[in-house]
């Protein structure tokens, strides 16, 4: 990475402008506002102090952070892992190699879990997040749910610690046991929950040689679906149902073309009341159904 004079020694603005270059170069179309926020963040300032300060030259001694900063992302480790922070939902989570990177897709879950579960939410209510990961989908339902508590399970343990970090982070800890698992195993003797929530591995192994490259900085077994991306969902439909209170409802994130085939399974596997739900691309991205009473 070549270190230009006027960057060295000029004002905030021609860094931008540099560092925006730089990330073009490496294949990185939004890299304006990706160095916008990297600044944000070493300076703990807000978009609109970051334009007051554009005429300084390193105003908190930041230039050689942001430049290590800016050399990594050329490299394409994804920007929430070097914020170590990704906004989700009304919440802003401690992200990092451990965990996968919480996706905008994933807040849809979130939204029609909290719009189908009715009732529900005015009562007591446990529910399990399964490979909760950074523990986005839990944190986002007990904030929004006073009653609820979670179980939150992962088979990787450095994911349940930085789940048990966000949970801290926002006073939670006493509202959810974590338990590490893979998918149902812990559970031998068997508990029932009210809601069932997940975004299994869900790439194909074509979406995983054909993906991005900053994905290969993300735990391979937070994406990895098996040959069609669907195993996860094989396994959890089978096993969910006699885990769930009668009436309880079970929600999970899909990947592109898979919410056909998932409905299908819930179908034959004698769930009721099977609902799609498309992102703003108009994907289908959530599948949700009900354990029959
Ligand atoms: N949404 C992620 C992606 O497409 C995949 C997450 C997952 O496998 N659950 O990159």
């Amino acid at each position: 990475m070549k270190c230009l004079q006027s960057v060295r020694n000029g004002e905030l603005l021609e860094l931008l402008a540099w560092g925006q270059g730089e990330l073009l170069r490496a294949g990185i179309e939004e890299g304006r506002e990706e160095c916008e926020r990297v600044m944000m963040k070493l300076l703990r300032c807000s978009r609109a102090e970051l334009f007051l300060k554009e005429h300084e030259t390193d105003p908190s001694g930041i230039r050689n952070r942001f430049l290590e900063i800016l050399e990594k992302r050329t490299k394409r480790v994804p920007l929430a892992y070097l914020l170590k922070e990704t906004d989700f939902w009304h919440e802003t989570l401690l992200v990092d190699e451990r965990c996968l990177i919480p996706r905008p897709e994933t807040e849809i879950l979130v939204e029609q879990v909290l719009k189908n579960i009715g009732e529900m939410k005015k009562e007591k209510f446990s529910f399990l997040d399964l490979g909760t990961g950074s523990g986005a989908i839990a944190i986002a339902i007990l904030r929004a749910c006073g009653n609820a508590t979670a179980t939150m399970t992962d088979i990787s343990g450095g994911a349940l610690e930085a789940a048990f970090e966000n949970l801290k982070r926002y006073g939670l800890e006493n509202r959810a046991e974590i338990v590490p698992s893979d998918l149902f195993r812990a559970f031998t003797d068997p508990k029932k929950w009210d809601l069932i929530v997940s975004n299994p591995p869900y790439l194909s192994e074509k979406d995983l040689k054909e993906a991005q490259e900053e994905l290969r900085y993300e735990p391979r077994m937070a994406l990895d679906g098996g040959k069609d991306g669907l195993d996860f969902y094989r396994a959890i439909i089978a096993q969910a149902k006699d885990l769930l209170t009668a009436g309880g409802l079970i929600g999970f994130e899909v990947g592109a073309g898979q919410a056909e085939t998932v409905s299908k399974w819930f179908q034959e596997a004698g769930y009721d009341n099977i609902q799609r739900f498309r992102d703003h691309l108009g994907i289908e991205r959530v599948v949700m159904a009900r354990r029959k009473n």
